[in-house]
């Protein structure tokens, strides 16, 4: 199973994709944990990346497209893979058709999160107290400031993803405002399909 999540940042997207992992075993691919991980270890990706996300800024295709071709080549992404975060540009989504067609392989579902804007800075003020609260670090980019310029860019670069998708059929909404396991289920029926 092949799956890519979308939804602007704060949808919940890591959060059912992380769910989809315990139930279905396919590795979540996100690119976010991905260049955090980066900047952790101080590679020279995450020298070049370190700012643009703390400044809530869209990384550069090129890197994310190289990170990811990378990463669906270990050998846990064989059974499939679930996307989260990527791709967010026209030509990430172009990259992604390109890499798939190359190995002969297809994406099964897109899911898409849909929220009311307006609600998620709430959300993700909350999500940072939680964090904080769990005593687990708090993401620079989860600033309420820093998280506005996350959803422009989303609003800029990443929501023509859909309709790219949809065009093909290949997109399924799915309420991300209810209750997380309310949201879940959903996505459990629809990819029971
Ligand atoms: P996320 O954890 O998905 O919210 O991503 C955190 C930050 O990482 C984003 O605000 C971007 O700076 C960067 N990032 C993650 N995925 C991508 C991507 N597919 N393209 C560009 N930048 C990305």
């Amino acid at each position: 199973m092949r799956l890519i999540f979308l939804g602007p940042p704060g949808a919940g997207k890591g959060t059912q994709a992380a769910r989809i992992v315990a139930k279905h075993g396919i590795p979540q691919l996100s690119t976010g944990d991905m260049l955090r991980a980066a900047v952790a270890a101080g590679t020279p990706v995450g020298v070049k990346a370190k700012a643009v996300m703390d400044a809530g800024g869209l990384v550069s295709d090129e890197i994310v497209i190289g990170i990811v071709a990378d990463r669906i080549e270990e050998p846990d992404c064989k059974k499939g893979f679930i996307l989260d975060g990527f791709p967010r540009t026209l030509a990430q989504a172009e990259a992604l058709d390109a890499m798939l067609a190359s190995k002969g392989l297809d994406l099964d579902t897109v899911l898409e999160l849909k929220v009311d804007q307006s609600k998620l800075v709430d959300r993700i003020i909350k999500r940072a107290e939680e964090a904080r609260a769990a005593g687990q670090p708090v993401r620079k980019d989860d600033d309420p400031e820093v998280f506005k310029t996350r959803l422009d860019a989303y609003n800029r670069d990443t929501a023509v993803v859909s309709p790219y998708y949809a065009a093909r059929g290949q997109v399924i909404e799915i309420d991300g405002m209810q209750p997380v396991d309310d949201v879940t289920a959903v996505i459990e029926r629809a990819l029971a399909g």
